[in-house]
């Protein structure tokens, strides 16, 4: 860090994979994040809203009446251009278990869809709160398409058969930099930022 102080703001997730990519984006943007559990903080919001947008808004105040620190939450996932926009803001309860799980019930759900109808998209909705206010909101998208099974290690979710736009590999074939350097997450942060930056 040089001349300024980094500036904290808190993570409203407790899903590592995110907040390590919140981390990686963040932390050279002159921000500190930190975690929930850093500041003490163990909080569970229900995410039963009808879009990402309501169910970002909830975590974000919610953590923010909790603590004085800004706060910034995402709610994300994926819709299949095939299923209507499914799973969506259900992404995250297409099965219980771990993620393998759901991915499974995913390629389940697409089994036999042949590759012209496999497209997909990752959305990422952001925001920023502080002390129950909400301060900016962005919103990004990573357009790509699900394979038929599984490929790579690295990531979270259905990043192993996910490959974006352009691309050969999946996200977690791609790496995390990689990811972080395309995903609709990067863009839903920038341009939160932006909204922040602009107030
Ligand atoms: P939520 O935002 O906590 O409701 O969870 C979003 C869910 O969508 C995650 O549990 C993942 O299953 C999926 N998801 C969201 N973003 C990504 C991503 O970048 N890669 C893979 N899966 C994702």
């Amino acid at each position: 860090m040089s001349d300024k102080a980094a500036r904290r703001i808190l993570l409203a997730t407790t899903n590592q994979g995110k907040a390590a990519e919140f981390g990686a984006l963040l932390n050279g943007r002159g921000w500190e994040t930190l975690r929930p559990d850093r500041v003490g903080i163990e909080l569970e919001v229900a995410e039963d809203g009808e879009t990402f947008a309501e169910n970002s808004a909830r975590k974000a105040l919610a953590y923010s009446e909790c603590t004085d620190l800004p706060v910034l939450a995402d709610d994300s996932g994926l819709e299949v251009d095939a299923l209507y926009g499914e799973p969506g803001v259900r992404s995250a309860r297409l099965a219980q278990g771990i993620d393998r799980d759901r991915t499974e019930a995913l390629l389940s759900l697409m089994h036999g869809m042949p590759a012209a109808l496999r497209a997909a998209q990752f959305r990422s909705v952001v925001t920023i709160a502080r002390r129950g206010m909400v301060l900016a909101v962005g919103e990004g998208v990573l357009r790509g398409t699900i394979l038929s099974s599984p490929r790579g290690e690295s990531g979270f979710g259905y990043d192993p058969v996910f490959v974006p736009d352009g691309r050969e590999l999946t996200l977690a074939q791609l790496g995390m930099s990689a990811k972080n350097l395309i995903s609709h997450r990067r863009a839903a942060v920038l341009a939160a930022l932006d909204e922040l930056g602009r107030r």
